[in-house]
């Protein structure tokens, strides 16, 4: 398959209408040898080109809700197994929402995007949630998505009432692999998530995080997964691991370098800040410079028992780095080459011809000078910081969009 490049080619033709990827051919796709890697973007740009021409989409985390989270997701910051100083902060008000919408809409995005932290939102969160969609729908018109953590088929149905588009709730890995990242829910918790928000006539935005410790064959089956529900947007996340996480620590303790939080000021925290302004706070913002944080989240603060969880979590389970049997050899952080990077972002593209596939954390760490080529596969970026870690510079992306000829959209 490697020896001929039209493979790839009439591959991407064949799945645009017809059947889509085998479960054999994606993992062809993603085991293609690295010198078959142009014919691949190749194939994939078709693909890109066909559905979104030249454009891509740039677009913002804003986190209205910060730590304080329940649940036990091991790459997680905000996880209450995590001892790394992230931000922790309440839903923020409002009229803090609605100004945030407003700044997105004065500096042209086409949609604002709110997320949560938590497993799923209070009562009274989620009546703010709602009336914060209507109003914002109301006021500007806004494209709205909407990052709530688990819903209810009734929830899902609120929020399309109230207005809201498109819901993002990532399925994160493989259902074979799902136990190895999370305890307290699962799988199919997820999956109910996304069917619910179909079913009350909500687009999806769903993807996942690549080089947890997980199988090529767990990629594929996330890829051919996502393309079944046929997502509407797709955000692939290279693992970066985050000293304090479960599985953080253990790629460091492997000799893997963690990475910096995000929050300290840099050029993409204030060019972001500039473009949307305060409100949010994007995401995993570090204690340094969350100008609401009511409380940090850090070890030192909070009671040893978390850390003691942390340690018990991350050897009982994140420290397994065995794949399910019979698969190939777990796939690490330290095994993200960008050429390897870039077959992921090929197969999620010849897997879900048409999603907006969006490389967002890691894409700085794990691509480096290959970013561009990425951009052949994925027609969206994250700017600014990622939710918990820090990003790029946004002039630096927006000269590698004039570079290759391609035209930015903000979507906020
Ligand atoms: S990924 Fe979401 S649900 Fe999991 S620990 Fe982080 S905030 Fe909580």
């Amino acid at each position: 398959m490697g020896g001929d490049g039209n493979f790839f080619i009439r591959l991407a033709d064949r799945v645009w209408d017809g059947p889509g990827l085998s479960r054999d051919e994606a993992l062809a796709v993603l085991r293609a040898p690295d010198e078959a890697v142009l014919e691949l973007l190749a194939a994939a740009y078709r693909l890109r080109l066909r559905a979104f021409g030249r454009a891509v989409h740039l677009n913002y985390l804003i986190n209205a809700k910060s730590g304080r989270c329940g649940e036990d997701c091991g790459y997680c910051s905000q996880s209450r197994v995590s001892t790394a100083p992230v931000a922790a902060y309440p839903l923020v008000s409002l009229d803090e929402l609605i100004a945030g919408a407003s700044r997105a809409a004065e500096h042209g995005a086409r949609t604002y995007c709110m997320a949560t932290s938590g497993r799923q939102p209070s009562s009274a969160e989620w009546e703010q949630i709602c009336a914060a969609v209507r109003e914002i729908k109301r006021r500007f018109g806004l494209r709205l998505c909407v990052s709530p953590g688990l819903l209810s088929a009734e929830q899902a149905r609120q929020l399309r009432e109230a207005g809201a588009d498109r819901v993002n709730h990532n399925l994160n890995t493989s259902r074979a692999f799902y136990a190895r990242i999370c305890t307290t829910h699962d799988y199919d918790a997820r999956r109910a998530t996304l069917e619910a928000a179909r079913a009350a006539g909500l687009e999806l935005c769903s993807g996942g995080i690549v080089g947890m410790g997980e199988s090529d064959e767990d990629v594929v089956d996330l890829a051919l997964e996502l393309g079944a529900l046929k997502v509407e947007a797709l955000p692939v996340n290279f693992f970066q691991p985050i000293a304090g996480t479960p599985l953080g620590d253990r790629r460091a303790a492997e000799g893997v370098a963690t990475v910096p939080l995000a929050g300290q000021t840099s050029d993409s925290d204030t060019e972001a800040k500039a473009l949307l302004g305060e409100c949010g706070d994007r995401g995993d913002s570090d204690a340094g410079t969350s100008d609401r944080a009511g409380e940090i989240q850090r070890s030192a603060s909070s009671p040893a028992a978390k850390g003691e969880r942390s340690a018990a979590a991350a050897s009982a389970v994140y420290g397994k780095s065995s794949s399910p049997k019979g698969a190939s050899s777990p796939r690490g952080a330290a095994a993200l080459t960008p050429i390897y990077c870039l077959k992921v972002l090929a197969l999620f593209r010849l897997a879900n011809p048409r999603a907006e596939l969006r490389i967002a954390a890691g894409r700085q760490v794990h691509l480096r000078s290959l970013q561009p080529l990425g951009l052949f596969a994925a027609n969206s970026i994250f700017v600014g910081d990622y939710l918990t870690t820090r990003g790029g510079s946004l002039e630096n992306d927006r000269r590698m969009l004039d570079d290759l000829g391609f035209s930015a959209v903000i979507d906020g």
